[in-house]
């Protein structure tokens, strides 16, 4: 099929033309496909879709994809130049936009009626630079002329305290693996104006809704304006969902009252709560009274919980509301008053006592359905975190671990490990994940162990070059990468796999040198207002300058911090990596789903018992995984227990531990200071010593123990390879497929 079009595309002077070339016919095929189609209708609400380019994935699911690369190496052209044309879309931050992203992938592919609602930021999250070691950011234009982008004639009026706008439209296709297509709406304004945004910083007029409310994802928030700020975004997000969900229902005949049987709405995180009110509002103004409208919002939405981490559970003072969207103050006060004549427990209002509005509760009370993310912390939230919800609705909470889709995170990302798979087993895995555990049959076959570490090797070599194009670094193949990329936050943890690298200088320098070398990865973008994760980001940085300028340790041990990272670094990086840094404080990640994507491409996990890690553990079984770590029981219980003297304090680490001391110290050395911003080194010094939030002293020495055991275990070859086969073959329970197959039969019920 389209064996013409496609040559004349490869035929094409320039690698621009030819990539627009297949954009445009990718749209097409896409287009004369269709739309799913069904009575009920899925609509997941997300402020972040972190989806990635889309060329290369969408050419895999219409099946076309190894058409056109043979098409392309006929005229002497690869499939990864001109993936280099595409920008990748910067409509998400970090794990929660990329699973919305996973999910829209498995809805199609499942064939279920589902699209994504969000908005259309123009300049993106950020893009990060180093400068001095220190992070810097930029804005993120990321929309060109021709793109995946459709804009359609669907326009709402939103009506904000003062003044009325009128939304835009635009929808990218989703294609299912051979399947037919969903979409992407994505909601914008007209008069959005970039050029009030300079070109080397984020910094802008917060005021001028007209021309900024779709500029960024997550615009500052620490004053008041970018406070307000975001709950414009999100008012203007979920008012044009409600009303495109009522639009959609009533052409296919709803009543209204019997909207839950046309649309069931997925609230990811606490950003989409405002549809609630919203959608009860818009009913209300149709003439359905109060108490039949909350009941069918109710039936209609579902919320996803994604974190314990109290900073992310959004409180909004109520006057910032009555200032952004008075007209849903009735509502809300309503809500809160149904509340209060039930429940006298304060901890479970929708309004405090200090006038502030809690998000989650709102979803909680009125929602249908809450889950978590991973069997962990779905159990935190029903027996600490929400237990006094969990006691009022114990039949609202479930749990549905995470999952990433298997179309990108291997076989658009890896198509040699991809094609050893189909070779052993069938390519039945392509659409049951669970048929890779046939790969088991592998443990003692010789040459297939040896196999699979030369397809290691040759993604090493690929990322390699890679990252020398891209930043001018050279790395070692033949050194083990040792890989850290996640958003950069003080509960991941990244601090102290900086104090690993410590010690392993200093270990080093003392005349203990390593067997293999070691490349010790890492990518992470900071929020710009968090300082001590911005002070992380520059431990690292000079870290790297100070090792590499040191000869007696430069032969052993590289660090490296990828500027930038988004996913297509992910997608090059999480192949090549070896070890898998996955170091979280038990009980503060929800799920990860990079943990995931790793183990898929047989990397080894070096992690806590926390979030998806305990699952993976229970798969692969002690051999194949490396755990340290206090439990979370434990840590819940270090920042719990009623007797202060009985919690966390890291001082005492601090103080009565040398070994730990030194490591803390060398922040603070010359050597670094010779590097470094004093100011910025002192400032995380104090940090990790007196407050130390996520306690990182904790685990250290035995994360040095355990990291130590991994690297000696590298040694042995065979037996590695033994357990990147056994991580492989178990991977299968985090497709995403089983994920969205599992939402669709507790939660949408979509038929
Ligand atoms: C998967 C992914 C994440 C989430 O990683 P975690 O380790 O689960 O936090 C973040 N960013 C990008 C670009 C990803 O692909």
């Amino acid at each position: 099929m389209y064996e013409k079009e496609i040559e004349s595309i490869a035929a094409k002077g320039s690698n621009v033309e030819i990539y627009e070339g297949l954009l445009q016919l990718t749209k097409e095929i896409m287009q004369g496909k269709g739309q799913i189609q069904g009575k009920k209708k899925i609509y997941y609400i997300s402020a972040e879709f972190l989806i990635g380019k889309l060329l290369s994935n969408n050419l895999i699911n219409l099946g076309i994809y190894d058409q056109v690369a043979d098409a392309l190496k006929k005229k002497g052209k690869s499939m990864a130049e001109i993936e280099e044309i595409e920008n990748e879309p910067s409509l998400g931050n970090g794990g929660l936009g990329r699973l919305a992203a996973c999910f829209l992938d498995s809805i199609a592919t499942l064939g279920l009626p589902g699209d994504g609602i969000g908005l259309n930021y123009h300049l993106g999250l950020f893009e990060q630079k180093f400068e001095n070691n220190l992070q810097k950011e930029k804005k993120n234009p990321w929309i060109t002329e021709k793109s995946w982008l459709r804009r359609t004639d669907v326009s709402y009026p939103v009506i904000f305290g003062g003044h009325t706008v009128q939304s835009v439209m635009y929808e990218i296709d989703v294609t299912g693996y051979d399947n037919k297509c969903n979409t992407l709406k994505l909601f914008d304004l007209d008069t959005i104006d970039e050029s009030i945004v300079p070109e080397d910083n984020i910094y802008f007029n917060k005021e001028d809704i007209q021309k900024n409310l779709t500029l960024f994802l997550y615009p500052d928030d620490s004053d008041y304006q970018g406070q307000v700020l975001r709950i414009y975004q999100q008012y203007f997000m979920v008012s044009n969902a409600a009303q495109l969900i009522i639009d959609e229902a009533v052409a296919k005949g709803s009543n209204l009252y019997d909207l839950p049987d046309y649309a069931v709405i997925q609230i990811n995180d606490t950003h989409p709560t405002m549809v609630i009110p919203e959608m009860i509002r818009l009913l209300l103004q149709r003439d359905i009274n109060i108490d039949d409208a909350i009941g069918i919002v109710s039936k209609m939405c579902a919320y996803t919980n994604h974190t314990i981490l109290a900073e992310a559970l959004e409180k909004w003072p109520i006057w910032y509301l009555e200032r952004v969207v008075p007209q849903l103050i009735p509502v809300i006060k309503m809500l809160d008053v149904k509340v209060k004549e039930k429940y006298k427990d304060e901890s479970v209002a929708i309004i405090d006592k200090d006038n502030r509005v809690h998000m989650a509760h709102i979803d909680i009370h009125f929602g249908f359905s809450v889950n978590g993310v991973a069997a962990l912390h779905t159990e935190i939230l029903k027996t600490s975190e929400l237990k006094a919800f969990n006691d009022i609705y114990p039949n609202k909470f479930n749990n549905k671990t995470n999952g990433i889709t298997f179309r990108r995170w291997l076989m658009h990302c890896n198509h040699e490990l991809t094609d050893f798979i189909t070779e052993q087993i069938g390519d039945g895995f392509k659409k049951d994940a669970t048929e890779l555990e046939n790969l088991l049959k592998l443990a003692k076959d010789k040459k297939a162990l040896e196999k699979l570490l030369d397809i290691k090797k040759q993604k090493k070599v690929q990322f390699k070059e890679y990252l020398k194009n891209k930043e001018g670094i050279t790395i070692d193949e033949n050194s083990i990468f040792d890989v850290q990329v996640k958003r950069l936050h003080e509960y991941k943890r990244q601090q102290m796999n900086a104090l690993y690298i410590i010690y392993k200088y200093m270990d080093i320098k003392a005349g203990n040198k390593p067997k293999t070398p070691i490349t010790m990865i890492f990518g992470a973008k900071a929020a710009p207002a968090y300082t001590i994760a911005k002070d992380i980001i520059h431990l690292l940085l000079c870290l790297s300058e100070m090792i590499s300028k040191d000869p007696d340790v430069s032969p052993y041990l590289k660090v490296v911090m990828l500027e930038n990272y988004n996913v297509t670094y992910a997608e090059k990086v999480i192949p090549a990596a070896d070890i898998s840094e996955q170091i979280s404080l038990a009980s503060q990640e929800a799920s990860g789903t990079g943990n995931m994507k790793f183990m898929l491409n047989g990397a080894v996990t070096l992690g806590t018992e926390d979030g998806a890690n305990v699952e993976i553990h229970d798969f692969v079984g002690d051999d194949n995984i490396y755990i340290f770590g206090e439990s979370s029981e434990k840590v819940i219980d270090l920042y719990n227990n009623p007797d202060p003297a009985k919690r966390y304090c890291a001082e005492t680490f601090y103080d009565e531990d040398e070994q730990i001391a030194k490591l803390v110290d060398f922040i603070i050395s010359k050597e670094m200071f010779a590097v470094g911003n004093k100011k910025s080194l002192i400032r995380l010094y104090m940090e990790i010593i007196t407050k130390d939030w996520f306690m990182t002293l904790l685990d250290l020495k035995d994360y040095i123990k355990v990291k130590e055991q991994v690297l000696a275990d590298y040694e042995d070859r065979q037996k590695w390879a033994g357990k990147m086969l056994v991580n492989v073959a178990k991977a299968g329970f985090f497709s995403s497929d089983r994920t969205i197959a599992q939402y669709n039969e507790d939660i949408w019920k979509l038929s």
